[in-house]
């Protein structure tokens, strides 16, 4: 039986990119606390296999194929969320990508993927959430960034614009919506374990070591570590907390 200031018994979430890695663990937290989830992902397999994990901790889930660049895809998720799941209280903005070169080798064809898989998307989908959530007294909606909304990286130019610019757009909902009673925060992940950054522990050699000395915490962050932030800022817990940015990243963006 879940009660107070944490639960969400009856709330529905919708997870971008929550088929696996950090969105997955925030759709696991939110499902622990109460609240069905409706996932968002292209991969329609990668999607399912998460719902079939969600509904194990006995809440309603649903799988939505999706790419949340098409604003007509977005609009359509809105509604079939709401159709099968019956409202919107929780917009997880989790959605990403990144191409690794630096300013003078990225190609505009490769800027553009990474501007609106990461940072037009999340535009898309609060827009397209916010009648439902101002119709129901209320929401909370939570992006993703990064290290790289604080730092520059000489590899990710156009990751990097997209991380700074979420936070920007974050803090621009939270005052837009707040008479609305809708939350609009930002969850600033570390190095954390995930294919995306498989691929980069690939790519850059000493990377793993390097991001080990570089970590107070001195560990890889998990999916799990998502949990607990995710509850936090979809729950009532939450309710006078708006425009933030907060790391979760074992201490490295504090780390002189
Ligand atoms: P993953 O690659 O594991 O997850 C990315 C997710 O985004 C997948 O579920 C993918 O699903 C989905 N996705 C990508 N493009 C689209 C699209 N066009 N439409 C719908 N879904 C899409 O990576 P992470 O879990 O690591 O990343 C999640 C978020 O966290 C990203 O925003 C990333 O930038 C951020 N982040 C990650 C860090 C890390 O260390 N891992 C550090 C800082 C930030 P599908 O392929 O099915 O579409």
């Amino acid at each position: 039986m879940k009660t107070g200031l944490f639960n969400l018994s009856g709330k529905v979430a919708i997870v971008t990119g929550g088929n696996g890695g950090i969105g997955l663990g925030m759709a696991r937290g939110l499902a622990e606390a109460g609240a069905a989830v409706a996932i968002v992902g292209r991969n329609e397999a990668k999607s399912n296999a998460a719902v079939a994990d969600l509904k194990q901790r006995g809440v309603k889930a649903i799988s939505v194929t999706a790419d949340v660049t098409d604003k007509s895809a977005v609009a359509t998720t809105v509604e079939r969320t709401i159709r099968e799941l019956g409202r919107i209280d929780i917009l997880v903005n989790n959605a990403g990508i990144n191409i690794r070169k630096a300013p003078h080798a990225l190609d505009i064809e490769e800027w553009d993927s990474v501007i609106k898989t990461n940072l037009t998307s999340a535009f898309l989908c609060s827009q397209a959430v916010y009648p439902a959530m101002k119709a129901a007294g209320g929401g909370k909606i939570i992006n993703i960034g990064s290290m790289m909304s604080i730092f520059g990286a000489s590899f990710a130019p156009a990751y990097a614009a997209s991380k700074g610019g979420i936070v920007q757009f974050t803090r621009s909902c939270a005052v837009a919506w707040a008479a609305d009673n809708i939350q609009a925060n930002a969850v600033l992940p570390g190095w954390i374990d995930t294919d995306l950054t498989k691929r980069a522990r690939q790519e850059i050699d000493g990377l793993h070591d390097k991001v080990l000395g570089r970590t107070p915490a001195a560990r890889w962050g998990t999916i799990a570590d998502f949990a607990g932030i995710a509850v936090f800022l979809s729950s009532a817990a939450s309710d006078f907390v708006t425009g933030t940015a907060i790391p979760v990243d074992g201490g490295f963006s504090v780390m002189g």
